[in-house]
């Protein structure tokens, strides 16, 4: 039995990201902890309009403790910096946010938690955080410096597989599935390419965990958003896209994994 603590930016990213995988460690018997740099400040406003009173920062925090449940997340820490909004907004650099902040005090408080928790296993995201919020490259910066900080001796980087990504929308139209609107391009930087990546985590039986997990996050991901609308079972490659492909530090150590559509 192990100690796991993944490292998200937002309320939602957990879900969205590695909720397969944190279910299945917690079924596993594994103990999961999860921390989530800032509250999602600047996140969608719910389709219906928030309560009276209410603020976004308290739906998101009560929608993150929803998904927690499902996941089987043991206990959940805010590192309590603020959302530094989309690359290039002015956010970015706003007093308080996580983007900004420096890397070898978050790195600290982060360490902190590492330690108190003497945690076997730290997940965190790539180098460019998958997909280049500012947020999310900053929780790699922040994870990287407080592993060494505590000692923590696994480091997995959760991303996705840049090569099974493009096989996907190649089979769009085959699976009835329409991949997000996105330029083209943009796949090219998503993720990492298969010859990079050393373990796959296959979360096929989580997948209605997974999705429950993102549900909880109704504020912020739709019933027909391109992750909701992916088909359940029904494909072979369900389990990989929502898995989390990782890599052990530095990137190298571990023989390189094929590349498995499932
Ligand atoms: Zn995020």
């Amino acid at each position: 039995m192990a100690t796991i603590v993944f490292v998200h930016a937002h309320p939602d990213d957990e879900a969205i990201a590695t909720g397969g995988t944190m279910a299945k460690m917690a079924d596993g018997g594994h103990r999961v902890v999860l921390v989530t740099a800032t509250r999602g400040e600047l996140g969608e406003l719910p389709a219906g309009g928030l309560d009276p009173g209410e603020t976004l920062t308290e739906r998101r925090v009560a929608e993150l403790d929803e998904a927690c449940r499902i996941l089987g997340v043991a206990r959940q820490v805010f590192l309590g910096y603020l959302d530094s909004g989309m690359a290039g907004e002015a956010d970015n650099q706003r007093p308080g946010s996580f983007a900004s902040a420096d890397v070898a005090e978050a790195g600290g408080v982060l360490a902190g938690i590492l330690e108190e928790e003497d945690a076997d296993v730290l997940v965190t995201y790539d180098e460019h955080g998958g997909y280049g919020h500012p947020d999310h490259v900053q929780v790699h910066r922040v994870s990287m410096a407080a592993a060494d900080m505590a000692g923590t001796p696994v480091v997995y980087l959760a991303t996705m597989n840049r090569d099974f990504m493009a096989s996907l929308a190649e089979r769009a139209e085959e699976s009835g599935w329409t991949p997000p609107d996105r330029d083209p391009e943009d796949l090219k930087t998503m993720g990492e390419p298969a010859a990079r990546l050393t373990t796959d985590v296959d979360v096929t039986a989580w997948i209605d965990r997974k999705r429950a997990s993102m549900r909880a996050h109704a504020s912020q991901i739709s019933d027909d958003s391109f992750f909701l609308a992916m088909p359940r079972t029904s494909s072979p490659w369900s389990g990989a896209m929502s898995g989390t492909s990782g890599s052990g530090r530095p990137w190298a150590r571990g023989p390189p994994a094929s590349t498995r559509a499932r």
